[in-house]
């Protein structure tokens, strides 16, 4: 992968929302993915991320934010009102929660199969929202030159599967080989110089607390940082099971107090459609 950084000028924030199954996890020698419950497998449930996507998407909506929304298809098209997905990015996360490289199922798909894959989670976003997805990011962010080459070919325009080191205050798109941005996540160091994600998982789980995101975004000086978080997980926890209202609704205010504060300390806050475009636009 060549390494050529953009735009050592912008500081944009991009948050995201992976919308898939509920709570979800890879079986070994299984290409789909199903959902956890009080640490059993159960099979796939979609209704805790719907409601989710709701909460988010209100939360979104009342601070007049963009999202970039990578939905896996079977959950998009499981969703009771596509509607509440009006106004953000729609991208691409599998199918069936594929894993693209077996680092969790222990099962590769081969190349025919990494293109069914692809494919019809396009056709999922096209046919249920009406637009062509421009971006991707691999379920359990599991992704390989092979799948990266797949999505160039199948004309994805970016990735953001790649969990990037926070260096000098500083993350930055690149181009890959065959020409796709890779927008990643980042990895930084908390206060105590401890590693920390942009992911929100720890903070959903109850083992980080908000202000340590706060601080991600303080530290964070030039570049893109994106951030993630899964649509169910503000409705359930993995250790905690189903949330009750006020706490989902606590959940889901926690990401607004984050995506606000980067507002107030001057980030611009893009999905990453708009990311690209920009990124692009300046080659
Ligand atoms: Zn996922």
């Amino acid at each position: 992968m060549q390494m050529r950084p953009h735009h050592h000028s912008m500081r944009v924030l991009a948050f995201t929302v992976d919308l898939d199954r509920d709570c979800n996890t890879a079986v070994a020698g299984e290409m789909a993915a199903v959902s956890r419950e009080r640490g059993r497998s159960v099979p796939p449930r979609y209704s805790a991320s719907a409601e989710g996507m709701e909460a988010i998407a209100d939360m979104l909506r009342s601070h007049s934010l963009r999202a970039t929304v990578f939905a896996e298809g079977d959950t998009l098209l499981s969703l009771p009102d596509a509607s509440v997905l009006k106004g953000q990015e729609l991208a691409c996360h599998g199918m069936g929660h594929e894993d693209l490289t077996g680092g969790h199922s222990g099962l590769v798909p081969d190349d025919d199969e990494l293109r069914g894959i692809i494919r019809r989670s396009k056709e999922a976003v096209s046919s249920r929202c009406g637009i062509a997805p421009r971006g991707f990011r691999a379920p359990y962010l599991n992704i390989d030159p092979r799948a990266l080459a797949h999505l160039g070919e199948e004309g994805f325009s970016y990735d953001s599967s790649i969990t990037a080191p926070v260096v000098d205050g500083s993350v930055t798109p690149w181009r890959l080989e065959n020409g796709m941005l890779e927008m990643p996540l980042a990895r930084d160091k908390d206060s105590e110089g401890r590693t920390m994600d942009s992911y929100m998982w720890a903070m959903h789980e109850g083992r980080r607390p908000e202000e340590d995101y706060l601080g991600m975004l303080e530290r964070f000086q030039a570049g893109a940082l994106v951030m993630a978080t899964h649509s169910w997980h503000v409705v359930e926890s993995v250790r905690g099971g189903r949330r009750t209202k006020g706490d989902t609704a606590a959940q889901t205010e926690a990401i607004g107090r984050v995506l606000c504060r980067a507002q107030d300390l001057g980030f611009e806050v893009l999905a990453l459609d708009e990311l690209e475009r920009r990124i692009s636009a300046d080659r």
